[in-house]
């Protein structure tokens, strides 16, 4: 392992919107900053999102957007950007990073910020069938189905989103979901008034159906009476909440959910160690949230600095 020259006294883990916001931020408080982000792609869950909601202005703004206004000026302020993940944070004596190429950096704050990745059904097919019908963004895949019909699994913010993207293009959108929508009322109302969306409630999918051409079907269980059915569809998108990305932070930090705690502000137990964004306990949900998360986690490091 090679030591790098610590040019490095906040490190930032995740190249979100969380993480982007607290990188340029500590900048613009005269940090020295690195951050790291394991795709090499910007804007984290947002990054395929054509229209993100929520935001205090008016005006259209794509995820991308968003993600390349903060990386230019992250750069502009002299944040350094490292394509890689991190693999591992050593809370000894001196913090110690170790990057997915093996290199350690001993920055003197972390933030991280690594958000959460889309849980997965656990179903037969859904992996055969990745790429082949099964994907994870309407926005990227909706115009592989084009006059198909799609199924959407989940009844939660991101699903009617993305069901209200695929209705742009498919015949038709089928929502499956085990409970009535925890959507925003302006999402739901909007959904009712798309004429091509059907739900099929109580009920989880429990298999992808395909052959050698792709994706056929879902085949549904109804969760109160057990039953079983199948439904024709060329594509299924699932949305049904996120896993956090915290593999690679010291399970002392972590909740049981994997999520990490914060205490006070949004410092964990290692004072050194901070959190922001859809990593942390009690993150509100949203990308306003995420980013003054980001900024004010950037504060209380650069704060916590002795110098
Ligand atoms: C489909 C969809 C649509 C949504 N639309 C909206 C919307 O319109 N409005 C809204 O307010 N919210 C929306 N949300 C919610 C919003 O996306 C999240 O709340 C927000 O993106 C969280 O930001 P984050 O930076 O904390 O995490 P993330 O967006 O998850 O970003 C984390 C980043 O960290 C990187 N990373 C992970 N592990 C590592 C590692 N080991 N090393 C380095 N980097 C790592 C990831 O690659 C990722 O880029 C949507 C969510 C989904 C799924």
């Amino acid at each position: 392992m090679r030591p790098l020259k610590n040019l490095c006294e906040v490190a930032v883990i995740g190249g979100g919107l969380a993480g982007l916001a607290a990188a340029r931020h500590a900048a613009r408080l005269g940090r020295l900053v690195t951050l790291f982000e394991i795709t090499g792609m910007y804007g984290g869950l947002v990054a395929t999102v054509d229209h993100v909601d929520g935001l205090p202005v008016p005006g259209k703004f794509t995820g991308q957007d968003l993600a390349i206004n903060l990386l230019e000026d992250a750069r502009k302020n002299g944040v350094r950007i490292f394509d890689t993940g991190i693999a591992n944070i050593d809370l000894g004596k001196r913090l110690t990073l170790t990057d997915n190429e093996n290199r350690i950096h001993n920055p003197e704050a972390i933030i991280v910020a690594s958000g959460a990745s889309l849980r997965r059904l656990g179903v037969p097919g859904e992996e055969e069938f990745s790429g082949r019908g099964v994907s994870r963004c309407a926005t990227c895949d909706g115009g592989f189905f084009r006059g198909q019909d799609v199924v959407v699994v989940g009844g939660g913010d991101a699903a009617v989103c993305e069901a209200l993207v695929l209705a742009k293009t498919s015949r038709k959108v089928i929502m499956v979901s085990r409970s009535p929508l925890k959507a925003k009322r302006e999402y739901a109302d909007k959904i009712a008034a798309r004429e091509n969306i059907d739900f099929v409630w109580d009920s989880e999918v429990s298999a992808v159906i395909g052959d050698g051409s792709g994706v056929t079907g879902a085949r549904v269980r109804n969760v109160k009476d057990g039953t079983s059915s199948d439904i024709a569809c060329m594509g299924l998108f699932a949305f049904i909440g996120g896993v956090p990305n915290s593999q690679f932070v010291p399970p002392s930090l972590l909740n049981a959910s994997g999520h990490i705690k914060t205490i006070s502000g949004f410092a964990t137990a290692d004072s050194r160690v901070l959190a922001a964004g859809a990593v942390r306990a009690d993150y509100g949900g949203n990308i306003v949230e995420a980013m003054a998360e980001g900024v004010s986690a950037a504060e209380a490091a650069a704060r916590a600095l002795s110098h």
